[in-house]
């Protein structure tokens, strides 16, 4: 994507007239159509085949730390609130015997070049737990020594201090994301999650100072009482501290699918008007204050490494959301994890028991997954194409299949053509898509396009609104 093809340009009738529900894409299919057929053998098939290629796949470890001190009315993680300190030692014990079992299905050539704490909240555990799990991590995978490697925690503020900032960098970490979601007081209070500024943005200032390679935020907008107003304050606060990354997320009020959102009070949530009058200042103000719009919610410094990914087309999209390793096969450890591994996802048990149980049983906790037909895999191609570059070349992505756009994209052209019209991209002669600066912020709705499942699915009430 070149700097030009990087502008944004923002146009609320357009989104309005667009608005629906839709998936975001972190994988395609959508996880919703995993299913229980895929099986731990069918896991461990795909994982020891990639050891076979003449050249070694590197490897992507996520790890989920499920715990939680308390419960964010908005959340819609898998996460156990707790104070149980034996029920997080009885995971931190399973979890690192599923890295061992884990590990021994990847030859040592694979060398873990990403690593990425997620959850939950990783720092719900203290740095000796921690350290225990990366212990167990070195000793079942071969982990890169290269200055480039990335790994990576999620924070949460209200559980780190600058000294166990410190004590996470000694043990290898090199980037950090913190939740924020909002600044404002009222804000906080509705969506039960006090926070102080002064120590977030204390904490985020230090990781800068004792050499984090990079900082994330993750702020939400649309939750009960946000404005114009209140957001930019947050905004205002943030920029004392840049981060090096933003996400923006919208928040998506399912309380059917998500108990804990039933605390929520419609009634309160700014209205869609609004909602989106928060989003346009918001992009301004970000772009003005010097960040890249990467796409779907995420904004970047110029010299941050996603952005040069996007820019020199190694940028790639997996369950974490935009990622520079798009070449590693992406391993879950750990309850609901998922792991992307060749043409396959495969996703754990989401509940405890009968995660400890499997891996009691010296078995992987697959729980479900799914094996891409050959058509998946092109339509994955095209919409990866389009999330991480805003462009896709239909002919270069079906000329190993000796496909010809024009026959084999028939109804997608077509329902592309009005799109066309509506200003949200051009299709060349040769079936180059190219989105718009318009159309960048309706990426969801033109990957829809490609989504041969979107037609069955129940999109009203399982997926969020674009905006
Ligand atoms: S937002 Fe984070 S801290 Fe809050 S409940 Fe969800 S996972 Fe836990």
């Amino acid at each position: 994507m070149t700097a030009a093809q990087n502008r944004i340009c923002f146009e609320p009738e357009l989104i309005q007239r667009y608005d629906s529900r839709g998936p975001r894409y972190t994988s395609y299919p959508p996880a919703d159509h995993f299913s229980d057929w895929f099986t731990e053998k069918h896991y461990r098939e795909i994982a020891t085949k990639g050891n076979e290629s003449p050249i070694p796949r590197a490897l992507s470890l996520y790890l989920h730390i499920p715990f939680c001190n308390t419960l964010c009315f908005f959340c819609a993680c898998t996460k156990i609130v707790t104070r149980n300190s034996a029920t997080v030692e009885k995971y931190l014990e399973h979890l690192c015997r599923e890295i061992q079992i884990q590990g021994a299905l990847y030859d040592d050539d694979r060398e873990v070049v990403q690593l990425h704490l997620g959850g939950g909240t990783p720092t719900f555990l203290n740095t000796t737990q921690i350290e225990r799990v990366l212990r167990q991590i070195e000793r079942s995978f071969s982990l890169s020594k290269e200055p480039d490697r990335e790994f990576a925690i999620e924070i949460d503020p209200r559980t780190v201090t600058p000294q166990s900032l410190e004590e996470l960098q000694q043990l290898g970490f090199n980037r950090i994301s913190l939740g924020v979601q909002d600044f404002n007081p009222k804000v906080q209070e509705a969506i039960h999650r006090i926070q102080s500024p002064e120590e977030t943005l204390q904490l985020l200032q230090h990781a800068r100072e004792i050499g984090f390679h990079s900082t994330n935020v993750d702020l939400i907008y649309g939750l009960p009482f946000q404005s114009v107003e209140t957001f930019n304050r947050t905004l205002d606060l943030l920029m004392t501290a840049p981060p090096d990354r933003l996400s923006v997320f919208n928040y998506a009020h399912l309380p059917w699918r998500f108990p804990a959102q039933r605390r929520i009070h419609e009634k309160d949530l700014p209205s869609s008007q609004e909602k989106l009058r928060i989003l346009e200042t918001c992009i301004h103000w970000l772009t003005e204050a010097g960040y890249s719009y990467i796409g779907m919610d995420h904004f970047a410094r110029p010299q941050d490494s996603l952005t040069r990914a996007q820019l020199d087309g190694t940028l790639g999209r997996n369950f974490q959301g935009y990622s520079t390793h798009a070449d590693c096969d992406l391993v879950g450890v750990g309850v609901s994890a998922i792991s992307q591994v060749e043409n396959c996802y495969s996703q754990n048990l989401k509940e405890l028991a009968p995660y400890h149980r499997a891996v009691e049983k010296g078995r992987l906790a697959v729980d479900r997954g799914y094996r891409l037909s050959g058509d998946d895999q092109i339509r994955r191609r095209v919409i990866d194409h389009l999330i991480c570059f805003g462009r896709a070349d239909l002919k270069a992505i079906l000329a190993p299949s000796q496909l010809a756009p024009k026959t084999y994209f028939v109804s997608e052209l077509a329902a592309l053509n009005i799109m066309a019209t509506d200003g949200l991209l051009s299709v060349d002669e040769e079936s180059n898509i190219q989105v718009t600066p318009a159309g960048r912020f309706l990426i969801r709705n033109i990957c829809r396009v490609f989504d041969r499942y979107a037609a069955v699915a129940d999109s009203e009430s399982k997926y969020s609104r674009v905006i």
